[in-house]
């Protein structure tokens, strides 16, 4: 659901290797509260990424199996702000629906 934004996720790759990202939004959408097939094509905006980074932080991240060792763009170094730092799918997705008005917090809980 998130793969088309993701520059980590690999084809062949086991679904149980998912982060947190990717679970939330595949909830969601189980949830009907992400409408995949009405969804318009985003171009990726690394601006929302730092606009939404502490939100998302708190709400997606903090319990992402992939946080600690393996995600350069929550490492605790100021490595986010670098140039060509992606987040995960999900968590552009997730940014992307958000600037758009797609989901609010409430709805974002839920898939939680
Ligand atoms: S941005 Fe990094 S820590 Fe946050 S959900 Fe995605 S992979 Fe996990």
């Amino acid at each position: 659901m998130c793969r088309h934004y993701c520059i980590f996720f690999k084809e062949g790759q086991k679904e149980e290797m998912a982060c947190r990202g990717a679970e939330v939004v595949e909830k969601l959408v189980l949830l009907g509260q992400i409408d995949m097939n009405g969804l318009p094509h985003f171009d990726k905006n690394c601006l929302l990424w730092q606009k939404y980074a502490k939100i998302l932080a708190g709400y997606i991240c903090a319990t992402c199996p992939f946080r600690a060792e393996d995600c350069d763009f929550m490492s605790e170094e100021p490595a986010r702000s670098e140039a060509g730092i992606e987040p995960c799918g999900g968590f552009i997705l997730l940014t992307l629906l958000m600037e758009n008005g797609l989901i609010d917090m409430p709805g974002l809980e839920k898939g939680l």
